[in-house]
Parts: C-alpha cells; structure tokens; sequence
C-alpha cells in the first residue's frame, strides 16, 4: 500500500514532491507519481520559441515557501554556471524553454519516485463499514493495466482541451488541432515547408495561445501558407498584470476568496477573467500589430488576417477534404464562408471534466456543489459524504472555491506546501 499517490507529474505534484522533500516526508512513507509523458516536460504542445514565462522567475517551484531551498530557480541557474550571465539579461520573466529547462532539473531529481509513460485510468475507493479506508487505483504501462492501493492520492493531471460544440463533429486532431498539441502535430511541419498551391490555415480564438500560435506562423510558415485569426471581438484584448491586479495572484488571496459566498466569489472571478482568459500579453499585441502593419502596407501582402468580430456558424468538411467555415461578420451582419485546410482551436481548456474521468464509480460520496463540481476543504482535499481514513487532493480544478491563480504557477509552492502539511497529519497516513 502507498501512502501517498500523485496523478501526473506537471509542475503542480513536481512542487509537491519538493515540499515532500523538505518535510522529510520521503524518508518514512512510501510515495509514488504517475506520469503519462515518456519523460518531464512543461505543456510541450506550445513550447514555442519566443515565449516568455508570464510570471516572475520568484515565483518558482518552491522560492515563496523557502527561498533558500537547493530547487530555486536562483539554485538552478547556479547550479548551470550562468547566474551572472542571466542577471545581465536583467529580466524578470524566463523564456519557457528555459522554464521548462528548470522544471525538468528540478523533476529529474526525483526521478526514482515517478513512473513515467504509464497513466490513470480510474480511482476506486475501498468503503468497509460506511468508512473510506483507502482507494485502489488502476493505472496503464504499455497497454498492460496494473493496479495499486494508494491511502492518498494527489490528482493534477492538468485540464483538458476544449473542443466547442460546432467544432467537435469534424475535429480529427489532423486537419483541426487544438493549440495544446501545436507543436507535436504534422500541420506544425507541413505550414512550414513550400509546396504548390495555397494552404489555408484558420486559428480560431483570441487569448494568449492564438496569439502566439499566430505570431510564429507569421514568422515560420511557407510562402504558400496564408493564416486567418478568427476573433470574436474586436482585435486582441491586453492582459491586465499591473501591480494592484497582480495582488489577487499572491497566496493570501486564496485565504480571502474562500471564505466568501458563492456569489461574491462568482463576481470576483468574472471581474478578475481579464488577468488570464482570453488576452494576450501587451508586449506580443505590438509585436503582431507590428509585423501586420509590415506585411499589409510595405510588403503589400495579405498573408496573415484578423477577421475581428466573428462568430464561427457552420464547419463542414467539403468533398476534397478541406473545411468551409461559415462565419457572421458581426460589423456587417453578413454570413461569409471561408474554405480552409487547416484549423488550430485556441479554444482554451475545461477543469470540470475530471470528476466524469476519475470518479466516475463513487460520485454518490462526493459532496457536491448545486453546479455538480465537487466540493473541497480549504487545504485542497475533496469532501466526501462518508466517514474517510484517506484523502484526495486536487491540484489545478479549483477555481471557483481557491480563485483565479489556481490554474496558475503562481500559488503551486504554498499551495503543495499545504498539501504536503496536510498528508503529514498522522490519520491520513498508514502506519
Ligand atoms: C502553453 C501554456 C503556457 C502557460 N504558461 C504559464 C505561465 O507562464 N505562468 C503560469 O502561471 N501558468 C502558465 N500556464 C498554466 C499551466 O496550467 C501551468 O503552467 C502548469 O502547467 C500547471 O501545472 P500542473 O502540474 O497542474 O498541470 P500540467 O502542467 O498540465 O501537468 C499535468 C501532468 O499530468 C499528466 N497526466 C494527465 N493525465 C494523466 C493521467 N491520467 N495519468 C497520469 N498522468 C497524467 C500530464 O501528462 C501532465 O504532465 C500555461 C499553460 C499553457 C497551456
């Protein structure tokens, strides 16, 4: 029996794995993580050159909980022989390949503790006298299925994609993508290289993804290829991270937002959605402004369109396998069809699908919120309807109860510091 389970080993359970590690917790228990990559990397489908981390280097694995920990960024670049070298570059937001470069030294250094290329199927808890004792998990290694007793269990498997409804249909994950998988697709190399005849590539959204998904076709795609931005409104909205609004991303806030009622919650988030959802980076609208203002007027080209103001009607596969998208101009009032070969869904992502995925058997014993989304503890552990010896944690699905960073990198070190605080307590671990 494990005492302690992760599901997925993104940054979320890495950071966990790091407070496990300063609390001693490793040396007594027995810990697990399960990973479905071959090996660590931060969400790969959109590691793209020229992409920035969008949140200051302190804001790390494990700086806000202990800036003196060997996993700071700061250690890190020590460690690399290059600290002076990036103090020269006197930024205070890393490229995300370099980002991603210290998440995967920090990973790395756990690596006899996570089982990579193997993934969770299902979570099945195991109730004797009306009481959770411990859950049995039933995970997947090439095809095999293997199953483990896990008496806590740490879910942050990150969020899932979000086809829309008009999309799903005809969506192939060939001839339309989402942005998570970008750069692991063929359409990735093939708006890259020349070839005859035009190829039509549509990017349909407006937040940060569309926007860099866009900027670097500009940049790398074949003479032939010619891009569309479909944006509901009118050009891309800026992201707000000036200092006040960037207060709502400090830990405390998490504090705060819980204890409020549903409705003062619900009206924060919506007042708050402009500091993540659907914007872009003010710095990335001028650089796209820029190259667009290039193209039309100096190179007299119209390469790379943003079709503002429309909303996206029909998608329909034509006989030779192209995609004719039926669209509303909205400054006009006009149905419009454009027929393209490739789409790119910069739909953004869905965080209620977890409790259909994992517990799909014992929905009975979740607390439920009216909405169905399942119900936490401040400390991030799922409340259940029964009496339990165990717990779940949720890691990255909270929004509505912890608020706007939860999705974020922002609050993963105090956030895996309450967790890892919270397994230390002596009944939810086996002795
Ligand atoms: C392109 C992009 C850029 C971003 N940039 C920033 C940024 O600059 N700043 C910021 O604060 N946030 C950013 N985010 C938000 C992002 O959610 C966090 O950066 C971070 O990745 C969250 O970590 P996580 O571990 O919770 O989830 P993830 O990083 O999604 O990791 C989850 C892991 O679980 C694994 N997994 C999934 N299902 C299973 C299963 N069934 N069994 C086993 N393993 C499974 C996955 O393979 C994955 O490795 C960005 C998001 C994207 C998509």
């Amino acid at each position: 029996m494990l005492d302690i389970l992760g599901i997925g080993f993104g940054p979320s359970n890495l950071a966990l794995a790091i407070q496990m590690h300063e609390l001693n917790v490793f040396e007594n228990k027995k810990v697990k993580f399960i990973e479905k990559k071959k090996s660590f990397v931060w969400q790969p489908g959109l590691l793209l050159p020229n992409t920035n981390l969008q949140i200051h280097f302190l804001k790390d694995l494990v700086t806000l909980i202990n800036p003196c920990s060997k996993f700071t960024f700061i250690n890190y670049l020590n460690e690399n022989g290059r600290l002076l070298d990036f103090i020269n570059l006197n930024i205070s937001c890393p490229s995300r390949f370099e980002f991603n470069d210290y998440l995967t030294w920090a990973a790395n250094k756990f690596s006899d503790y996570v089982i990579y290329n193997s993934y969770i199927k299902q979570i099945n808890p195991v109730v004797k006298s009306g009481e959770i004792q411990y859950f049995n998990v039933n995970y997947i290694i090439d095809n095999e299925e293997f199953n483990v007793d896990a008496k806590n269990i740490i879910l942050a498997s990150g969020r899932s994609p979000k086809i829309p409804e008009i999309f799903s249909h005809e969506y192939d994950g060939v001839s339309i993508i989402h942005s998570d998988k970008f750069t692991s697709t063929d359409l990735f190399e093939k708006t890259k290289q020349e070839k005859d005849g035009i190829c039509k590539v549509a990017i349909v959204g407006a937040g940060q993804s569309a926007a860099e998904i866009f900027n670097h076709l500009i940049e790398n795609m074949g003479s032939n290829v010619k891009l569309y931005n479909f944006i509901r409104g009118y050009g891309y909205n800026p992201s707000d991270s000036s200092p006040f609004r960037n207060q709502v991303f400090n830990p405390e806030f998490v504090d705060i937002f819980f204890q409020l009622e549903k409705n003062y919650q619900k009206e924060i988030l919506n007042n708050l959605s402009n500091t993540n959802y659907s914007v872009v980076d003010s710095d990335l609208i001028e650089e796209i402004y820029t190259k667009l203002y290039h193209m039309r007027h100096i190179e007299k080209s119209d390469k790379a369109t943003i079709l503002s103001m429309t909303e996206i009607e029909k998608v329909e596969r034509t006989r030779d396998n192209k995609i004719n998208l039926t669209y509303k101009d909205k400054l006009t009032g006009n149905n419009k069809i454009e027929e393209v070969d490739y789409i790119i869904l910069s739909t953004g992502y869905d965080q209620v699908f977890i409790k259909n995925k994992y517990f799909i058997g014992f929905n009975d014993l979740l607390e439920q919120k009216n909405n169905g989304e399942i119900e936490l503890n401040r400390d991030y552990s799922v409340k259940f309807n029964v009496p339990s010896n165990s717990k779940i944690f949720l890691q990255g699905y909270s929004e509505s109860s912890h608020g706007i960073s939860d999705s974020l990198i922002s609050v993963i070190a105090n956030r895996a510091n309450i967790i890892a605080k919270s397994l230390m307590l002596k009944e939810v671990i086996s002795k």
